[in-house]
C-alpha cells in the first residue's frame, strides 16, 4: 500500500513522521515545500503537487489548517480531484465542518474515489507518540483498510457512519475544550487578582471532581506564562466557530461557546493567533 500525506504542519508532521518510521511507503508534499526536508530525511518522497502524490498513491491523507485549505488543497488546480481515479482513497483528518465534508466526498465520489472524515483528538504531543483519537465517518471500506496506518497514528478510533458525523463529533469535543480553557484562564486570573497562589489553585482542581489532563498540562506553562505552541490559537478560534455554526444549523444555542468564541476572536486580534491557545489567558490580564 502506497500512502501520501498532505500538509506537514504541527499535527501533520507528527503523523507523518510516525508512518514513515513504520515502515510505511509515503509520498508527502506540503504548500511551504521547505517543510518536506525533515520526511524526505527519513526515507518519504516528495511531490511537487497534491494531484502527483494522489495519482502515485493508494491512499492519500491531508491534515490540512480548515475549510479553505481543505477545498483549495481537494478542489483546486493540481488537486485531490485532479490525481484521484476509481478505488484510490483521500482521508481528510484536518478539522472542518459538516458541509465542506459533504462537498468533498461528493467531488471525490463522482471520480470514482473513496472519501473518509478522520478529525483527531488530541494535540501534538499525542501526534508525536501516536496516541491520537481518530473520529471517522465516510467510507467503511477506506476506513477498515486504512486501520493499520491509523494504528501507528493513534490509540483509539472510531467509525461514526455518514460523513458530517465526525466532523460533528470533533467540534463538540473541541467547544467543550475552549470553553475550558476560557473558564480556566479565568480562574487562573481570578486567582491571582485575590492574592491566591495559582500553583495552589491547580493542586486544588488536581484533587476535585473537576480534575483533568488539560489543567494538569497547561496549568503549569500558563503560570509561567510559557505559550509554546501546540494547538495553534487561530485552529481553536476557528472550531469555536464552526461549532456555533453547527449549533445554527440544530437549533441548540450555544451561550459559552459563544462568549468563548468571541474571546478568541480578541485573542485573534490581539495579533496572538499563531501562539498555543492557552494565550487565551493573555485577554484578560495583560
Ligand atoms: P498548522 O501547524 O497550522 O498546519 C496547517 C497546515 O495546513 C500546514 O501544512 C499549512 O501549509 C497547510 N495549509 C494552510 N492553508 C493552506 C492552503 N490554503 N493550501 C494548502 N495548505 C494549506 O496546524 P496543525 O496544528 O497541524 O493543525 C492541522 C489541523 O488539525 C487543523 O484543522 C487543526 O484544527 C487540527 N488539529 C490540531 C491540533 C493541534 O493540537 N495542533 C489538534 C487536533 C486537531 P504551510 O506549511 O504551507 O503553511
Amino acid at each position: 500500500m502506497r500512502y501520501g500525506f498532505l500538509g506537514l504542519g504541527i499535527m501533520g508532521r507528527a503523523m507523518a513522521t510516525n508512518l514513515v518510521k513504520a515502515g510505511h511507503d509515503l509520498t508527502v508534499w506540503n504548500r511551504d515545500e521547505s517543510k518536506c526536508e525533515p520526511l524526505v530525511a527519513l526515507g518519504a518522497t516528495q511531490e511537487g503537487t497534491p494531484q502527483e502524490v494522489v495519482a502515485g498513491c493508494d491512499v492519500t491523507f491531508a491534515m490540512l489548517s480548515g475549510p479553505a485549505a481543505s477545498e483549495s488543497v481537494c478542489l483546486g488546480p493540481g488537486g485531490v480531484l485532479d490525481g484521484i481515479s476509481a478505488g484510490k482513497g483521500y482521508v481528510d483528518m484536518s478539522t472542518i465542518d459538516p458541509l465542506t465534508s459533504g462537498d468533498l466526498t461528493l467531488a471525490v465520489k463522482d471520480e470514482g474515489g473513496r472519501y473518509l472524515e478522520a478529525p483527531v483528538s488530541g494535540s501534538k504531543k499525542p501526534a508525536e507518540d501516536g496516541d491520537l483519537i481518530i473520529l471517522t465517518a465516510g467510507d467503511e471500506s477506506l476506513y477498515n483498510e486504512v486501520g493499520p496506518a491509523f494504528d501507528v497514528m493513534g490509540k483509539k478510533r472510531l467509525f461514526l457512519g455518514e460523513v458530517g458525523q465526525a466532523s460533528r463529533m470533533k467540534l463538540v469535543v473541541n467547544m467543550i475544550m475552549g470553553g475550558m480553557m476560557t473558564a480556566f484562564s479565568e480562574g487562573l486570573g481570578l486567582a491571582a487578582n485575590c492574592d491566591l497562589d495559582q500553583s495552589t489553585l491547580l493542586d486544588v482542581l488536581a484533587a476535585s471532581a473537576v480534575a483533568n489532563p488539560m489543567f494538569a498540562a497547561k496549568g503549569p506553562s500558563m503560570m509561567a506564562r510559557d505559550f509554546t505552541v501546540a494547538f495553534p490559537l487561530k485552529h481553536m478560534e476557528k472550531d469555536l466557530r464552526l461549532a456555533l455554526e453547527l449549533g445554527g444549523d440544530h437549533t441548540q444555542i450555544l451561550p459559552t461557546v459563544e462568549a468563548a468564541q468571541e474571546l478568541f476572536a480578541l485573542a485573534l486580534e490581539q495579533g496572538l493567533g499563531d501562539e498555543d491557545f492557552s494565550a487565551v489567558l493573555k485577554t484578560l490580564n495583560d
